[in-house]
């Protein structure tokens, strides 16, 4: 048996669990009337078609009947030989009759045991009949047309009554024709059963189908989800860091009697690093979620790259992080390369992976900017001789809060959003960020951007 820590995370969030089974609830709710209405649809035609070739049955039978006899019959209530021929077998009330026309046909077509035919004179006695019809019927009426009508067992009949004419003209008798409609009601029970056992199993399988297929439709809701919740509690981890700080340092004043200029500017130093860091958390958390709503940019601005990479690696050079490594810009295209976007989110997302790359190289590293051309596109190369990316990391780095190695990167201050921004710029300029590595052996991170 399964237990309960075999259960995926979805299974185990009621939240969800619950949504899935009301999904469920609903799919099967619906699938579950459309089901219904099918079958009883599709008994309603069966019934109808069968009954519709029953009652055809019945009418070419006693057309044909009539057909034949009218022209034949000469006096009124009168049994002509004529009928006999016609309907051998026929017992004439008052006549004693072998009762072996269980096995004769009507018309050469059709078995007697399911059909009777009776003949009654104008004021309904009983003339002749052929084949016993069942016991318990209503007396003939001299009333014409259609009955449905049942015998002492309550087995159904359907039965027609004709006033058949002499030849000159005038009424004769009349003619009853009926039959069993056991055939058609076992037919329809049988149909009924079926429905009765087929809808609650299908209903069952609906029911299991809708489970499995709710759970599937909120796989994707529940890791949307998930991903919410470690992105808010990473988000609060990241500001809780710098406010601690904070309130350690104020703490740590209050607590002391007097403060001499020096501790005073010290400590409003300390104070202002911490304010700052959060700030740009809160400045970084608030861009990457205006561009999960705008998955494009604003301003659409030429942006000239070779200007933007040389202005970048100039101001970047004289970072105090810069000195011992080597910065250098290599623009490899003959003409400049204009871009379409925002300027200061394109400026951004290269001083990202600059700042990266100089954060993640040893002293006395190498980190080279590269521009060049390919077709439509601009390629941007930032490639570093630092401590490289192994490759289990190298797809999730671009994910919000990831980092590689939590203490080395709070060392270097960041919050593990750097990427996650850099992609973001870069998806809004309908372009694509792709990094090559090796741990030990440095990092390429390429930007391509579609030429203006
Ligand atoms: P952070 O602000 O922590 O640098 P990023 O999103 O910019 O966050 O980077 C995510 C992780 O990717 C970093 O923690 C670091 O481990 C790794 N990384 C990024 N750039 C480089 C690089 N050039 N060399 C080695 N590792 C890198």
């Amino acid at each position: 048996m399964a237990s309960a820590t075999d259960s995926t995370p979805m299974q185990q969030n009621k939240l969800f669990n619950r949504t899935r089974a009301q999904l469920a609830g609903w799919y099967a709710g619906v699938m579950g009337l459309i089901l219904s209405v099918s079958g009883l649809v599709a008994y309603e035609m069966l019934a109808y078609t069968h009954w519709q070739a029953v009652e055809q049955e019945l009418k070419s039978i006693s057309g044909t009947l009539h057909d034949t006899l009218e022209p034949k019959l000469q006096r009124p209530n009168q049994l002509e030989p004529v009928v006999k021929q016609v309907l051998p077998g026929l017992c004439v009330v008052g006549t004693s009759c072998s009762q072996d026309t269980q096995s004769r046909h009507v018309l050469g077509i059709v078995q007697t045991g399911h059909y009777y035919v009776r003949f009654f004179d104008q004021s309904g006695q009983m003339l002749a009949q052929l084949s016993s019809p069942p016991p318990g019927l209503p007396p003939p009426t001299t009333q014409e047309g259609w009955q449905t009508i049942r015998d002492h067992n309550g087995s159904r009949y359907r039965q027609v009554t004709l006033l058949l004419k002499t030849a000159t003209g005038g009424p004769w008798s009349y003619m009853q024709i009926g039959r069993s409609l056991q055939e058609f009601d076992d037919h329809l029970a049988t149909l009924r059963l079926l429905l009765a056992v087929g809808l609650p199993l299908s209903m069952l399988m609906v029911g299991g189908a809708s489970w499995w297929l709710a759970g599937l439709a909120m796989q994707p809701v529940f890791h949307s989800y998930a991903q919410i919740q470690q992105f808010t509690a990473d988000a609060a981890h990241e500001l809780r860091t710098p406010i601690a700080a904070i309130r350690a340092t104020v703490e740590a004043v209050l607590d002391t009697d007097s403060l001499s200029s020096e501790e005073v500017q010290e400590t409003l130093s300390a104070i202002a690093r911490q304010n700052h860091r959060l700030a740009a958390l809160v400045q970084d958390l608030l861009l990457l979620s205006r561009m999960d709503q705008k998955k494009s940019v604003d301003r659409h601005q030429s942006c000239c790259l070779n200007d933007l990479i040389s202005d970048l690696v100039e101001s970047l050079s004289v970072l105090e992080i810069a000195a011992p490594i080597q910065l250098t810009a290599q623009i490899r295209a003959n003409e400049p390369l204009y871009v379409t976007g925002d300027e200061n989110q394109l400026s951004r997302l290269i001083a990202n992976l600059i700042v990266n790359a100089l954060q993640y190289t040893p002293n006395g590293g190498i980190v080279t900017v590269t521009l060049e051309q390919a077709d439509t596109h601009a390629l941007i190369h930032i490639q570093d001789t630092g401590i490289g990316i192994a490759s289990e990391h190298q797809l999730r780095i671009f994910e919000r809060f990831y980092r590689v190695s939590g203490d080395r990167s709070r060392q270097t201050g960041g919050a593990g959003l750097g990427l996650a921004i850099a992609k973001a710029i870069v998806e809004a300029h309908q372009g694509s960020l792709k990094v090559q590595s090796e741990l030990g052996n440095g990092s390429r991170f390429t930007i391509c951007l579609p030429l203006e």
